[in-house]
């Protein structure tokens, strides 16, 4: 149904996008402060995010980005290694694991993105759920592998995820289908009430010495960085800039997360709204 559903709207997007091409006007850019989008009658669009995805799903430059987080990684993991020895005989004999988010951190969602845009459906769970189910997420380039390296090194890992309960066996078959170890109801953790993951990354702490964590969401490496406004979330990035490739691993994603609803702070916008507010934020010469 979903795969009948997707042909048909991709064939009328084609259309609309043949019937529809102007050149680009770019007397907009002056026009930004003040500007509509479209009027108030028009269905929103999700057009906007046609480039982003397309970045995921067609730039030789992503991958090159996810292969550079990983092979990163290992080295960030090699030099643990070395410098264990320094430590004190307490965290020395503790038990080492990785925090990874999942989704845009280990799965690529983006067909389900494409699937949103060309049917013009912003995000809701029934259309998430339904693409959880399919189990059909490809792994990120290169995590697999980094994930298979650290598991040799002894490193627990652990997949916490803002993904519903309901969604665990689905996203667990995903998981280990394209191959991730250490995959099981254990160390799959996903959201059961609030969704900062504060107090789940708190939990795996206590048992384990976190060695790095994984994340395209600030939000998936502390709370700092939690409903912060866009100025407030570089002050945050700014203050732990050692981090950064130390203990904190980021992956790209320019289609939706945190940096997209700051934008908005954080409010339930109509599209129309949420268009204007992007035109807004753009700097301007
Ligand atoms: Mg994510």
């Amino acid at each position: 149904m979903f795969r009948k559903n997707f042909l048909i709207a991709s064939a009328f997007f084609v259309l609309g996008l043949s019937l529809s091409y102007l050149p680009l006007d770019f007397s907009i850019v002056g026009q930004a402060q003040n500007a509509k989008v479209s009027s108030p009658s028009e269905k929103p669009s999700l057009e906007y995010q046609i480039g982003a995805i397309l970045y995921v799903q067609k730039a030789a430059e992503y991958r090159a980005l996810c292969y550079q987080a990983f092979n990163w990684a290992k080295r960030v993991i090699d030099e643990d290694e070395k410098l264990m020895k320094k430590l004190p005989k307490s965290e020395r004999n503790r038990p080492r694991a990785i925090i990874f988010d999942i989704d845009e951190t280990v799965l690529d969602n983006s067909p389900a993105q494409a699937y949103g845009v060309l049917n013009n459906r912003p995000f809701n769970l029934p259309d998430w759920y339904a693409w959880g189910e399919m189990r059909k997420a490809k792994a990120l380039p290169g995590a697999v592998e980094f994930a298979k390296y650290a598991n040799s090194k002894g490193i627990r890992l652990f997949y916490i995820s803002n993904r519903d309960e309901v969604q665990k066996q689905a996203t667990i078959d995903n998981l280990i289908k394209v191959g991730f170890p250490d995959v099981s109801e254990e160390t799959v953790i996903l959201r059961q009430g609030e969704s900062s993951k504060e107090a789940r990354r708190q939990a795996v702490a206590s048992k384990y010495r976190v060695v790095a964590l994984f994340g395209d969401n600030l939000n998936d490496f502390a709370k700092e960085f939690e409903k912060k406004s866009v100025e407030d979330r570089f002050l945050e990035t700014d203050k732990v800039k050692e981090l950064w490739g130390q203990k904190y691993i980021v992956l790209p994603n320019p289609m939706y997360g945190d940096w997209e609803s700051a934008i908005y702070d954080y409010q339930r916008l109509t599209e129309q709204e949420k268009a204007e507010r992007r035109l807004k934020a753009l700097e301007l010469p």
